[in-house]
């Protein structure tokens, strides 16, 4: 399951609004590229929306009409392709912001695809699994005629997980009369779910550490690194560092956070950790969240929520490199203040592109009806992250641009392209 957004930060996101965000650094990318502004018109939002009402009888009888979202931000490319998000604060605004990352992550992968995203207003904590299955149900048939294995594939995202998607295929194949496992990834390995897909992000994240460490000439044996968040990408992400040989020094939750500057025993915390990624609560001496951002140490990995490093606690970052695991955890003020520090900070769409990418070959095996083993898949997926990786390294280097700005202009290019042989701008 993903992350707790947060409700009572409402007023601070409005502050920090992550489609304008967006849209100023695509705007920055598309000017240094030389493309015209009615590139930036048509890329600024998504191609199409679809607002969907959904009608769910309830467990008490009554029933309840829930609102759904579908984006597609551009399929100049190909599909466009993008997790569905179940949470009370999703929003038109969010989704829409979410599937121009999409894009932006599939550019700088190199995927046949354009970004999209979903996002239903509930929350599933509260819901029964009955009740689960028939939005899950309900939301596919209001969206069937936009999506699909040609048009636009979804997959998992906050508070969405396996089984939802193996509802949600079930519900298109029956409205499609075929079989249709390449309508939706994240799936379960017996529905044509993929080998590696649920360590996918963290596994990304690595390769990430791993190429900004030798870029700063950081031994990662003996590293000390800190991770906020102790959920899917955080705690696998923890695992593999600490298997690696670094030194996990901090990880956190939703409660606050855990810090031994000799190393915390991961596996120990892994056993304990809830289904929603909780277990600070299991100990009394724990720190703030704040703190924890603040620690002295080599590897800083927001894996938590947006807004995390900001202009008030920038400057008291200590890592040397920061890797964003999350979606937008450093605000565009931060990013300026930690460049312009010296820090070396991986941007969410290159770091987190792992999840994507192995969604990818999930739809390929589907489509080709024949299947991996998670050492190709793992083999596939160090290709590709480690170019990526380069890619916007030397780009950054060589346009003189901080790495998110370089991030996007390699994620942006792509759709930009296609979109002029298209003949659309
Ligand atoms: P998750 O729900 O599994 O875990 C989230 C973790 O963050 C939990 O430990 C939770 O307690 C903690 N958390 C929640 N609110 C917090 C707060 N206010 N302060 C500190 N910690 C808090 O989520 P996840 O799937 O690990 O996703 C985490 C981030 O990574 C999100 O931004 C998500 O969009 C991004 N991401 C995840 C994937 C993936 O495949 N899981 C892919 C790409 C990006």
């Amino acid at each position: 399951m993903a992350a707790d957004l947060g409700a009572d930060n409402q007023a601070f996101d409005e502050k920090h609004d992550v489609l304008k965000s967006t849209q100023t650094v695509i705007h920055k990318a598309l000017e240094k590229l030389g493309y015209p502004e009615e590139v930036y018109e048509l890329l600024k939002e998504p191609i199409r929306m679809l607002t969907v009402k959904i009608p769910v009888r309830m467990d008490d009888g009554s029933v309840k009409i829930f609102t759904g979202y579908r984006a597609q931000h551009n399929d100049a490319v190909g599909p466009t392709k993008g997790g569905i998000r179940f949470h009370p604060n999703v929003s038109e605004k969010e989704v829409k912001a979410l599937s121009i990352w999409m894009t932006l992550k599939c550019g700088i992968v190199n995927l046949p695809y354009g970004g999209g995203k979903g996002g239903i207003i509930c929350d599933p904590r509260e819901m029964s699994f009955r009740e689960l299955e028939a939005l899950s149900r309900g939301y596919v048939r209001a969206i069937s005629q936009i999506v699909g294995p040609t048009k636009d594939i979804p997959a998992p995202d906050v508070f969405t997980n396996s089984q939802i998607m193996a509802w949600m295929m079930d519900e298109y194949s029956r409205i499609d009369e075929f079989n249709s496992p390449g309508f939706i990834t994240g799936k379960p390995l017996v529905l044509g779910g993929s080998h590696g897909r649920e360590t996918a992000t963290a596994k990304g994240v690595t390769i990430c550490i791993r190429e900004a460490a030798k870029k700063r000439g950081i031994n990662l044996e003996g590293a000390r690194v800190v991770v906020q968040g102790f959920g899917n990408a955080g705690s696998f992400l923890s695992k593999f560092m600490h298997d690696a040989g670094a030194k996990v020094i901090g990880i956190s939750d939703a409660y606050g956070a855990l810090y031994d500057p000799n190393g915390l025993d991961i596996d120990y915390l892994l056993d304990r950790r809830d289904s929603f990624g909780t277990v600070t609560k299991l100990f009394d001496n724990t720190i703030s969240n704040k703190e924890l951002l603040e620690l002295d140490c080599d590897i800083l990995v927001p894996a938590a929520i947006e807004n995390q490093i900001t202009e008030e606690n920038a400057h008291n970052i200590r890592a040397q490199i920061v890797v964003e695991a999350a979606n937008g955890p450093t605000t565009l003020e931060a990013t300026q203040i930690l460049t312009d520090r010296g820090i070396l900070l991986v941007p969410d769409v290159l770091a987190s592109a792992g999840g994507v990418t192995v969604s990818y070959f999930e739809w390929v095996q589907n489509n080709q009806g024949y299947y991996w083993t998670e050492e190709e898949i793992d083999e596939k997926l160090e290709k590709v992250i480690v170019q990526s990786f380069e890619n916007v390294y030397n780009t950054a280097e060589t346009r003189r641009v901080d790495m998110r700005l370089a991030a996007y202009m390699v994620g942006v290019r792509k759709s930009a392209e296609a979109s002029r042989f298209r003949g659309w701008i």
